[in-house]
């Protein structure tokens, strides 16, 4: 029997509505091919939120997203609105959001198709195969740690976290590596920090009490940023905090030559989050020239996290294939390359991935 999943659309600021649009599209193609439909929901986040609600993630919006099936989410933020602050900045709302979701784990796959090594500002032979997933810690640690504040004399935030926290979000990380290439390293500051101490220590433990089969080493957070620079093919998947992960996973994307090629996957215990790794690049916002690669696959994370692999595999077979021509939006757009705009790029992929179904 066919099957009707509910999406809650965030599209959010910048090229957030731009970038998701292509997603719909393909979305839509895909439900000609396979048993399914979609219904979404287009719900108010970040900026736009702030505009039309006078509040980055309103109730109602937390109350579509938790009735839904699975999140998509654009991005959220602009110079529009820098001039807020604290609960009424557009970064809050996305923190909002993810806290409520409880979507705790946060997946960075960073592949480096052949097609792209070029594009990429390191050595090509030495990006080339590259294939690391980030699991990042995203509801706990210093973003959220009380208590925090601003008196216009200090500024101060707290970085904490609990057993129960580690444990959670390490499980996930052995899981993945289990059906990867059976490695974790995990990064800390624990030479500096006692809350890294105990981030350190309880991975260990659950390592051996429950993982002790997977590959399991550690790394300190600024040697961790040094090595994903000068020998990124030695990571499989690296576990760390919310501030480490968020740092190390940009430059994580530095690899591929742009942000705008980054998919992530928040995941809890039921509900997931699906959104770029990117912001909302207000510079290049509304022209057409935001590349819509992150989106689409996010989308197709959202499509495995819903349980149909098959469309998800599509995806990505039809963006390997979409590679292989010349055409590039302008991030990623070097010589031999023809300039495509956002929806020339999400068509040449939609096109890509029904071909190859
Ligand atoms: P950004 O990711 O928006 O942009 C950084 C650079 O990458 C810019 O030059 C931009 O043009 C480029 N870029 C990003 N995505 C691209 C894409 N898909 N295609 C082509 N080029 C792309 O980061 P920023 O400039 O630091 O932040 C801008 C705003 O976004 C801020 O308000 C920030 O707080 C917010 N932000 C939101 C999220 C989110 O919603 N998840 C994440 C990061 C930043």
């Amino acid at each position: 029997m066919s099957k009707t999943y509910k999406i809650t659309l965030l599209p959010g600021d910048g090229i957030g509505p731009e970038v998701i649009a292509e997603s719909v599209k393909l979305l839509d193609a895909l439900t000609e091919r396979f048993d399914f439909s979609f219904e979404y929901t287009e719900a108010l986040a970040g900026g736009a939120a702030i505009d039309a609600a006078n509040d980055p993630m309103p109730q109602a919006t937390i109350d579509v997203c938790k009735a839904s099936d699975a999140v998509l989410l654009g991005a959220m933020g602009g110079p529009k609105w820098d001039h807020h602050t604290g609960a009424m900045r557009p970064e809050f709302g996305l923190m909002k959001i993810r806290k409520e979701l409880n979507v705790f784990a946060n997946l960075r796959p960073v592949s480096i198709p052949k097609a792209l090594a070029d594009s990429s500002p390191l050595r090509p032979e030495g990006v080339a195969g590259v294939d690391l997933l980030t699991v990042r810690e995203l509801t706990g640690g210093i973003y959220f740690g009380q208590p925090r504040g601003n008196d216009g004399k200090e500024g101060f935030n707290t970085m904490r976290y609990s057993v129960m926290e580690i444990e959670r979000v390490a499980r996930v990380a052995f899981e993945w590596a289990r059906k990867r290439r059976n490695k974790v390293t995990s990064v800390d500051k624990s030479n500096v920090l006692e809350v890294s101490r105990l981030w350190r220590d309880t991975v260990k433990e659950l390592h051996k009490k429950e993982f002790s089969d997977v590959e399991l080493d550690h790394m300190y957070i600024d040697n961790a940023t040094m090595q994903m620079v000068i020998n990124p093919r030695q990571f499989d998947v690296i576990l760390t905090g919310n501030i480490f992960g968020d740092i190390l996973s940009d430059t994580s994307a530095t690899l591929g030559g742009s942000l705008g090629l980054l998919p992530s996957a928040s995941l809890g215990e039921k509900y997931g989050l699906f959104e770029p790794v990117h912001g909302s690049a207000p510079d290049i916002a509304g022209q057409g020239k935001a590349n819509p690669i992150a989106m689409i696959l996010s989308t197709a994370m959202m499509l495995n996290f819903l349980g149909e692999a098959k469309a998800a595999a599509a995806i990505r077979n039809g963006f390997e294939a979409a590679l292989k021509q010349p055409l590039r939006t302008g991030d990623l757009c070097t010589k031999g390359n023809t300039l495509a705009s956002t929806s020339e790029m999400g068509d040449l992929i939609r096109n890509e991935t029904l071909k190859n179904i």
